[in-house]
Parts: C-alpha cells; sequence; structure tokens
C-alpha cells in the first residue's frame, strides 16, 4: 500500500525467470510510477519479452515479487483475469481475430470478462477506433488491413480493457517501414494522455522523443537506465554503447 501512496503502479522486486537450467532473468528491480513511459532496450535475447510476460503472468516467475497498483500480482490468491485486464498488452504479431470485424475484436473481450452490453460495448468500440484512427475501417474484417492498421486495431483492443498499464512488445517491428509512423503517433498520443506504458522497441527516435525513462537490459541485468538523454546520447556502460552504436 506503501507503493500506492508514492504513485508507484508497477513495482518489481528481485525478479527472476529461469525456464528449466536457463535463467533469463536474474534480479530485476523496477518502480515505474504512473503516466511514466518506460521504454526497453536490449539485445536479442537479453529477456525483454520474458520480462514484460512476468509483468501479467503470462509466466510464471521463479522468485521476487511483482506489484501492480499496490497488488502482489504473484500471489496464488489474486484473480489473474482482473490483473489482466489492468495490464493492456500489444506484441509484434497483432492475434486479431480473423473472421471477425475490426468493431467485433474490440468489442469482445469488454462483453466476454467484464460483462458489458453490446450496446456499451459498442459505443465504446467505436470511440476508440477513433481514438487511433481506424473509425472508416470498424466493420472490415482484419485481412483486409494493412499491417499498421492491424497494429492499431490491437492498440484499441487492448484499451478497451481500460487497462492502467500498457505493455508493447516490439509492437512495429513486424511492419513495413512506411506503416511504422503511424502506429508510433498513436503510441504517442496515448502516452501524452497519461498512460503507463512499457515499450520494448528498437525505435530509438521514440525512446527519445517520447520515454521518461530508457533502460537497457542484457543477460537478465539491468545493465543501465536513465532519461532518453542520459542514456542514449551519454551512455555510461560498455555494453549499452556498443548496443546503441549497432542501432543508432
Ligand atoms: P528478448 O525479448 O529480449 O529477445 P526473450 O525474453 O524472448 O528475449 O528470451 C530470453 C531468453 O529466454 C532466450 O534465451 C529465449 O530462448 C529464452 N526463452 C524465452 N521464452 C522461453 C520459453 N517459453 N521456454 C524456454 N526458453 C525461453
Ligand atoms: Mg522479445
Amino acid at each position: 500500500m506503501l507503493e500506492m501512496q508514492d504513485n508507484i503502479q508497477v513495482c518489481v522486486k528481485g525478479l527472476k525467470k529461469n525456464f528449466g537450467k536457463l535463467e533469463v532473468l536474474k534480479g530485476i528491480d523496477v518502480q515505474i510510477k504512473k503516466g511514466e513511459v518506460v521504454v526497453l532496450l536490449g539485445p536479442s535475447g537479453s529477456g525483454k519479452s520474458t520480462f514484460l510476460r512476468c509483468l501479467n503472468r503470462l509466466e510464471e516467475i521463479t522468485a521476487g515479487k511483482v506489484s501492480v497498483d499496490g497488488i502482489d500480482i504473484t500471489d496464488k490468491k489474486v484473480n489473474i483475469n482482473k490483473v489482466r485486464e489492468n495490464v493492456g498488452m500489444v506484441f509484434q504479431h497483432f492475434n486479431l481475430f480473423p473472421h471477425m470485424t475490426v468493431l467485433d475484436n474490440v468489442m469482445l473481450a469488454p462483453v466476454e470478462l467484464k460483462k458489458k452490453t453490446k450496446e456499451e460495448a459498442k459505443e465504446e468500440g467505436k470511440r476508440l477506433l477513433e481514438r487511433v484512427g481506424m473509425s472508416s475501417k470498424a466493420e472490415v474484417y482484419p485481412p483486409q488491413l494493412s499491417g499498421g492498421q492491424k497494429q492499431r486495431v490491437a492498440i484499441a483492443r487492448a484499451l478497451a480493457m481500460n487497462p492502467d498499464v500498457m505493455l508493447f512488445d516490439e509492437p512495429t517491428s513486424a511492419l513495413d517501414p512506411e506503416m511504422v509512423g503511424e502506429v508510433l503517433q498513436v503510441m504517442k498520443q496515448l502516452a501524452r494522455d497519461g498512460m503507463t506504458m512499457i515499450v520494448v522497441t528498437h525505435e530509438i527516435g521514440f525512446a527519445r522523443e517520447v520515454a521518461s525513462r530508457v533502460i537497457f537490459m542484457d543477460e537478465g541485468y539491468i545493465v543501465e537506465e536513465g532519461t532518453p538523454d542520459e542514456l542514449i546520447t551519454n551512455p555510461k556502460e560498455s555494453r549499452t554503447i556498443d548496443f546503441l552504436s549497432k542501432v543508432l
């Protein structure tokens, strides 16, 4: 409860995650305040996706503690569906249901999980599609959309659960270059609206412009963190410098 008083929305202490003998996360400590936009950088295989998945218990953690909104999500008694409602996630691949319209994709979870009426969910769904610039495609099926459009629908779908925290795992990595901008634009607006966001991305420009904090991870540890200026412009650790020299 102390955490809530300090406006800490995500609190991670001593987080470890093993897959069998493989130690993927080796002790992560991080606290994220309400409204912060944290960009997570790191080489492939460093544990970024695993870290995000531990924040909504898509992975069971091996050791440590994760709390969201002051609730210990690793507590076996906690209702994991409630936790997941509160922590939205957007993946590299959009996972939309191809046989449902865009609007139905966005409405599905609120109707199924939040027990909203169809009418309520439809109103909210339309509003969210507007927010991501996809109103005109409400009745279209996902296979008819471009990658950037699909990802914007996926963001609207995650927002439909009215989460407090949004996790993005390389949301633009599968997109053709000309579609990256439209997705980043939606994410920037979300950040301006005050959403707490944790974003794994190699889009350094986005990190510079939008991140309140940048964390560099390597081999299951946080190597270095700071403001975009500190971490991207003036990195201190040799591993950070080496990584940035490859992506910049
Ligand atoms: P990143 O997102 O930074 O590329 P990941 O979190 O996906 O890294 O993976 C970190 C390490 O964990 C990799 O060595 C990967 O092979 C391993 N790993 C990830 N998920 C699993 C899993 N379900 N089972 C076994 N190993 C996994
Ligand atoms: Mg990954």
